[in-house]
Protein backbone atom coordinates (compact mmCIF):
# COMPACT_ATOMS: atom_id res chain seq x y z
CA UNK A 1 0.00 0.00 0.00
CA UNK A 2 1.93 3.37 -0.94
CA UNK A 3 1.34 6.21 0.91
CA UNK A 4 0.80 9.04 -1.69
CA UNK A 5 -1.18 12.19 -0.42
CA UNK A 6 -1.56 15.08 -2.51
CA UNK A 7 2.02 17.70 -1.69
CA UNK A 8 0.99 20.16 0.76
CA UNK A 9 1.02 24.03 -1.02
CA UNK A 10 4.20 25.91 0.38
CA UNK A 11 3.10 28.85 1.61
CA UNK A 12 5.45 32.37 1.99
CA UNK A 13 4.43 34.44 4.87
CA UNK A 14 3.76 38.10 3.23
CA UNK A 15 6.18 40.30 4.97
CA UNK A 16 4.54 43.87 5.04
CA UNK A 17 7.27 46.27 5.48
CA UNK A 18 6.41 49.77 6.76
CA UNK A 19 7.91 52.67 5.35
CA UNK A 20 9.66 54.37 8.12
CA UNK A 21 8.08 57.56 6.83
CA UNK A 22 4.85 57.03 7.61
CA UNK A 23 6.17 55.93 11.04
CA UNK A 24 7.05 59.50 11.78
CA UNK A 25 4.16 61.01 9.94
CA UNK A 26 2.03 58.58 12.38
CA UNK A 27 3.76 59.44 15.37
CA UNK A 28 3.94 63.35 14.80
CA UNK A 29 0.12 63.06 13.86
CA UNK A 30 -0.33 61.63 17.34
CA UNK A 31 1.81 63.72 19.04
CA UNK A 32 0.54 67.24 17.72
CA UNK A 33 -2.58 65.61 18.28
CA UNK A 34 -2.10 65.12 21.91
CA UNK A 35 -0.41 68.64 21.97
CA UNK A 36 -3.69 70.49 20.10
CA UNK A 37 -6.00 68.50 22.80
CA UNK A 38 -4.32 69.53 26.20
CA UNK A 39 -3.50 73.64 24.80
CA UNK A 40 -6.44 74.32 23.19
CA UNK A 41 -9.62 71.84 24.49
CA UNK A 42 -8.52 70.43 27.43
CA UNK A 43 -11.40 72.50 29.76
CA UNK A 44 -14.17 71.84 32.25
CA UNK A 45 -16.57 68.87 31.07
CA UNK A 46 -14.38 67.66 28.16
CA UNK A 47 -11.08 67.86 30.48
CA UNK A 48 -9.39 63.96 30.74
CA UNK A 49 -8.45 64.35 33.90
CA UNK A 50 -12.16 65.36 35.43
CA UNK A 51 -11.94 68.36 37.38
CA UNK A 52 -7.90 68.28 38.35
CA UNK A 53 -7.26 71.78 36.65
CA UNK A 54 -3.22 71.58 36.55
CA UNK A 55 -2.69 70.62 32.99
CA UNK A 56 -4.83 73.48 31.81
CA UNK A 57 -3.32 76.18 34.61
CA UNK A 58 0.43 74.56 33.29
CA UNK A 59 -0.44 75.45 29.70
CA UNK A 60 -2.53 78.78 30.34
CA UNK A 61 -0.05 81.00 28.67
CA UNK A 62 0.37 78.87 25.99
CA UNK A 63 -3.48 78.69 24.98
CA UNK A 64 -3.83 82.40 25.48
CA UNK A 65 -0.68 83.22 23.29
CA UNK A 66 -1.80 81.06 20.12
CA UNK A 67 -5.58 82.33 20.74
CA UNK A 68 -7.35 79.87 21.76
CA UNK A 69 -10.49 80.58 23.77
CA UNK A 70 -10.12 80.41 27.42
CA UNK A 71 -12.36 82.67 30.05
ZN1 LIG B 1 -7.31 81.94 30.31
Amino acid sequence: MSNISAPTPVTTPVVVSIPKAALWLVGASLLGLILYYFIGIDQGATSVFGSDMHIHEFVHDARHFLGFPCH
